[in-house]
């Protein structure tokens, strides 16, 4: 589903936040993306979102590679994924309801649709109680959880999630933890970028740590993933070991 081959990313100005490298996230995987601040997290974030572009090697996503993308393209790509920020970016003059259809609306999906998978999406999260509220009236637990409802709307195939413990206290954390771990068991791939170690080593997960640009650590490191980076996803179900076997294409 993502592959980096090595890829490195220098910003203008000569800052280097990535360094050659390598690694493979497959379809229904749960990591998490380990490293302290300025380790390049968010640079890695942002190459899978090509918010920014690699300036070396090559980053692929749904078997596509991400430099030689056309603009045009972007937006279907982003389509594929949903992100859970830390700031939550919510608008705090719409209600939770409001906010989540909106993400709908901006892709022109009839508003039949719309009125139907939106309290579907907020009975995931557990949250169809409080669709109406304002951010402001809500927890910053459930602003998160209002923030995933949006996230899940078009049914991407990968979940990220920012610094999901930066604005919320310890027990939601896990709280959300679990959600994203029940939608990864209906076969979404997740990815939590993080700076706890304590988060990323509580659940029994693969960890990769990013440290200085480059990956110092990764808890299911493979050595033959690049020759597969085209091949339809499907190939990575036959991993065992990287995958949970059951994991299931179902759409959340
Ligand atoms: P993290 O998310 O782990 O804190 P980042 O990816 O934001 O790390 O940053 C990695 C390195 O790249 C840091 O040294 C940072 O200063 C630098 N950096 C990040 N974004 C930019 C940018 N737009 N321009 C120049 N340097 C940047």
């Amino acid at each position: 589903m993502i592959v980096f081959d090595r890829v490195s990313k220098v910003y203008p100005g000569g800052n280097t936040a990535l360094k050659n490298v390598s690694l493979e996230i497959k379809k229904g995987e749960f990591v998490f993306v380990l490293g302290h601040s300025g380790a390049g997290k968010s640079t890695f974030l942002k190459l899978i979102l090509r918010e920014e572009k690699a300036t070396s090697g090559r980053v692929i996503v749904n078997g596509k590679d991400l430099s030689r993308m056309k603009e045009r393209q972007v937006p279907y790509l982003r389509r594929n994924m949903g992100v859970v920020f830390q700031d939550f970016r919510l608008i705090p003059t719409m209600t939770a309801y409001e906010n989540v259809a909106f993400a709908m609306r901006v892709t022109n999906i009839p508003e039949k649709k719309i009125a139907s998978r939106v309290p579907y999406v907020f009975n995931l999260v557990g949250l169809s109680e409080k669709m109406n509220k304002y951010p402001d009236e809500l927890s910053g637990g459930e602003q998160q959880r209002v923030a995933l409802a949006r996230a899940l709307v078009h049914s991407p195939q990968l979940i990220i999630a920012d610094e999901p413990t930066g604005n919320i206290d310890p027990e939601l954390s896990l709280e959300m933890m679990e959600l994203l771990s029940a939608i990864n068991d209906v076969g979404v791939t997740v990815v939590v970028v993080t700076h706890e170690h304590e988060l990323a080593r509580h659940f029994n997960k693969r960890v990769i740590t990013i440290d200085h640009g480059t990956v110092v650590d990764d808890t299911a490191a493979e050595g033959d993933f690049i020759e597969n980076a085209f091949d339809d996803d499907d190939d990575a179900l036959s991993d065992p070991d990287a995958l949970e076997e059951d994991a299931e294409e179902v759409e959340v």
